[in-house]
């Protein structure tokens, strides 16, 4: 039986073909494999990026080569809500017009920057670094869920907004949430509008629709 290639065989076997095959210096195709490797970047695209840097001035790719450095070695994680910050606190905790009341729970720092963006939100966050998914071995000891109880137990918290993917695991997760909250009578759990495609992800959504769903939460039982 004649068995076609899927258009994904058939991209790997040319990508590692030409792979074999390559006459690009040793240092030009060790970079193009570090790029392959980043999320979103296909090897033609790596390939593209690695030419690009080569016809580039020295002292650009000096800026850039200390920029991931400095990205790495400067950025810490905010000491309250776990987002991203150049210090122990990050813009949103040191923001004294901030409500500090209402806490925002997300699942990455990209979410946080989206709600952002949309400016619909005036409390703080916290961001979990993840949801439950007990299938990869996931549970609530890796994530920042006693840190939020914590917040939420020493703090003057009224409100604490899910606003985690509408997957499997996101439900699971804030389940999970409104369990941990329950015993905390004067702190209402809610939950961000349906605005968002269920499967969708917070970071891709536009920012008229995170406002929309922002606006739009509801109460959890
Ligand atoms: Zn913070």
């Amino acid at each position: 039986m004649i068995r076609l290639f899927t258009l994904r065989e058939y991209r790997f076997f040319c990508y590692t073909h030409t792979r074999m095959s390559s006459f690009l210096p040793k240092s030009i195709q060790n970079l193009i494999d570090e790029f392959s490797r980043l999320p979103g970047i296909g090897p033609k695209t790596a390939e593209r990026l690695a030419i690009h840097l080569l016809h580039s001035p020295h002292s650009k790719i000096v800026g850039l080569g200390e920029s991931v450095l400095n990205m790495k070695e400067g950025v810490e994680f905010c000491a309250k809500c776990w987002h991203l910050a150049d210090d122990s606190l990050c813009h949103v905790c040191r923001d004294e017009a901030r409500n500090r009341g209402v806490i925002c729970v997300v699942e990455h720092v990209l979410d946080v920057v989206a709600i952002e963006k949309s400016r619909a939100f005036s409390g703080v966050y916290h961001v979990l670094h993840g949801v439950l998914s007990p299938m990869d071995g996931i549970g609530p000891e890796d994530l920042k869920l006693y840190e939020l109880e914590k917040r939420v137990k020493e703090g003057d918290v009224r409100e604490v907004v899910l606003a985690v993917n509408p997957s499997v695991e996101g439900e699971t997760t804030a389940l999970y949430i409104t369990k941990m909250l329950r015993p905390y009578e004067g702190v209402r759990v809610t939950r961000i509008a349906r605005g968002l495609p269920v499967g969708g992800e917070l970071g891709y959504a536009d920012e008229s629709t995170i406002s929309r769903a922002i606006v739009g939460r509801m109460g959890v039982e």
